[in-house]
């Protein structure tokens, strides 16, 4: 009997849960045996109890929870050699030759190289003992696929990350609220938002709020953004408008790579002198309450629906398959190779930090008409 494991690894999202669910009931439904390896690559490295084999019922309600359910770390012994050493000595204990990684671009980088030195390591643990030849000879071949799960859908070659949706209506669900308040006392505020390097929800959230003005990483604004953001906001006030909703990323920057930040936004939206706007304005970090909460319908489809299928690609897993990971693209559920999605969003980041904003956005670009 086949025996998959499946992870969830890196920042958490709504969602993961869906994914375990679909793993292990898929993998169940196919003849396999289910397993869930908790708390990420921590639970690889140290085995024991955090590597368990699940039965149909045990992940009962999952599709209903937010976070993940059989937990994430972040892990720096599985970045060293005998870290992941001691993971495929779990593996091939428990009898696990299959992996399916729910995480960011950091966790799939480290599932390809873990999948690459699979063969170097069995063959370690055999010279130094650990584990003997007889042991090690029927998991020759360590099968991983990857799905990606991120808040902030920043991985090139899918349209959507699981979770990605969940932040975005917990965004606006928010910008509602303050909103009201923002329209009772004619204020401002500025809301920042989570995305360090993709600026997807952000931009995003402004489109679906109507926000006045939106910050983001890939776009930076010009030097006269000051007064630019100043005429917008003057001239929607001059509509009768009694709100002004600014958004800006985490990663925001102006064109010479430096952080605008929501108290500068804020300073000259509050700007008393000759000219200035003279707004009440307050800042709203909204933080975690981004990421967490329960997974809206579209995440949990999601999770599901590239459960089912991560499940079938490792069943059908050669040793010549290219490491893949489950994409949708237009609507469709594919299988796409995984490195050359990371080296691809790897490029727009470095883009990014080295100010080559122009190349950042047409490498986005790119991604959004492939
Ligand atoms: P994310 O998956 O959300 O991008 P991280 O980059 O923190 O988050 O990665 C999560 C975990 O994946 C790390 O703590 C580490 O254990 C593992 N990992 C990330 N990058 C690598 C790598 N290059 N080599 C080996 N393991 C890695």
């Amino acid at each position: 009997k086949k025996k998959i494991a499946v992870m969830t690894s890196g920042g958490d999202s709504p969602g993961m849960n869906a994914v375990v669910r679909a793993v292990v009931r898929t993998a169940i439904h196919l003849g396999c045996d289910a397993f869930c390896v908790y708390e990420g690559y921590e639970g690889l490295v140290k085995g024991g109890d955090l590597i368990r084999q699940m039965g149909w019922a045990e992940v009962r309600g999952y599709l209903s929870e937010g976070g993940t359910l059989i937990g994430t770390a972040r892990c720096m012994a599985f970045y060293e050699r005998p870290g992941r050493l001691t993971a495929a000595k779990n593996m091939v204990l428990n009898g696990i030759d299959a992996l399916i990684i729910c995480g960011g671009d950091g966790s799939l980088t480290g599932a390809d190289k873990f999948r690459g030195e699979w063969p170097s390591l069995l063959e370690e643990l055999v010279s130094t003992g650990q584990l003997t030849a007889d042991q090690v000879k029927p998991y020759q071949h360590l099968n991983i696929v990857g799905l990606v799960g991120s808040i902030d859908n920043d991985l090139s070659g899918t349209d959507a990350t699981i979770g990605c949706y969940s932040a975005l209506s917990r965004i606006c669900e928010m910008v509602d609220y303050i909103e009201a308040t923002a329209s009772s006392h004619s204020r401002a505020f500025v809301i920042e938002v989570m995305g360090r390097h993709c600026g997807w929800l952000a931009l995003l959230a402004g489109v679906a709020t109507g926000a006045d003005f939106v910050f983001i990483p890939e776009r930076p604004v010009s030097e006269c953004w000051h007064e630019e953001m100043c005429a917008v906001v003057k001239r929607h006030r001059s509509f009768g408008k009694r709100k002004t909703i600014v958004i800006v990323a985490e990663g925001a920057n102006d064109k010479d790579g430096n952080k605008i930040s929501p108290e500068q936004i804020k300073d000259l939206l509050a700007d008393k002198s000759e000219g200035g706007l003279a707004l009440d304005t307050r800042i709203t970090t909204l933080g975690h309450v981004q990421r967490g909460g329960t997974a809206v319908a579209y995440d949990r489809m999601l999770g599901t629906l590239q459960g089912v299928e991560a499940v079938k690609a490792v069943l059908e897993a050669t040793p010549e398959t290219e490491t893949c990971f489950i994409a949708i693209n237009e609507n469709k559920i594919v299988r796409k190779p995984l490195m050359k999605a990371v080296a691809e969003t790897k490029s727009v980041v470095q883009a990014v930090e080295a100010k080559q904003f122009d190349k950042a956005m047409s490498l986005r670009d790119t991604e959004f008409s492939d």
